[in-house]
């Protein structure tokens, strides 16, 4: 039952690091913590019922090993109501706590496209309740991301269309400027409530025209200065 690994033995099989490839590079990122911004697009705010003034911002966690990459996006399991939501996903290389506005860039590795897939009749359930939200968020293979495009090839991306097809139709549609708190407020602001390390990742929040998936639809997810996200619902 025991395992050994290296020096060290464990009771139970311990689970593989999750990483996300580096574009351009046979370095694989490692990843520690998922974080995900909610409701920052003040389109996207209006359409899920909120009050899109600057309150300030809210996240939510999935679990690493949620990632996928590479690979179709299967269905889950205990929902029928299953919505894409694209967004840029920022990789940091760099940690710590009450991070400056200012200084929050040099903080940041890389950037990707990511889909933060949300089983939403669980979300509303939970809501409607006030309870958790991980029953409709951090379910298996529920974070699709692209490999990670390095800060040092491809700038910050602060302005660019962010947009989703689905079947070759257009569903979301944004702008990164249009972001209610944009990349180095969402890491100060982070880094006020959680102390921030190498390898956390942040999904920086999806703009408007969130919907429903299927099996057998095609998503293909942009954003424009990083690179280009396909995942097939299977
Ligand atoms: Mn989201």
């Amino acid at each position: 039952m025991n395992v050994q690994k290296g020096t060290a033995t464990y009771a139970v099989d311990p689970a593989p690091q999750t990483v996300l490839p580096v574009e351009g590079s046979d370095l694989l990122f490692p990843i520690r913590r998922v974080y995900c911004v909610g409701r920052n697009f003040a389109a996207h705010a209006i359409e899920m019922g909120s009050d899109p003034n600057r309150e300030p911002p809210f996240f939510f966690q999935k679990n690493p090993n949620n990632l996928l990459v590479g690979r179709d996006f299967p269905y889950p399991v205990a929902s029928n109501d299953v919505h894409h939501e694209i967004e840029m996903v920022v990789a940091l290389k760099k940690g710590g706590d009450s991070i400056p506005v200012e200084k929050a860039l040099d903080y940041v590795y890389g950037y990707g496209v990511g889909l933060d897939m949300t089983r939403r009749d669980l979300q509303g359930i939970a809501k409607d309740t006030g309870r958790p939200w991980e029953v409709g968020k951090a379910f298996e293979d529920s974070a699709p991301c692209t490999p990670l495009f390095r800060a040092e090839k491809i700038g910050h991306p602060a302005n660019g269309a962010v947009t989703l097809d689905v079947n070759g139709v257009r569903k979301q549609t944004g702008d990164l400027n249009q972001m209610i708190w944009k990349v180095p407020e969402m890491i100060s602001y982070l880094s006020g409530l959680f102390t921030l390390a190498p390898g956390d990742i942040i999904f920086a929040g999806t703009p408007s025209g969130v919907g429903p998936v299927k099996r057998g639809d095609q998503m293909v997810g942009r954003v424009e200065g990083v690179g280009t996200l396909e995942v097939r619902v299977v």
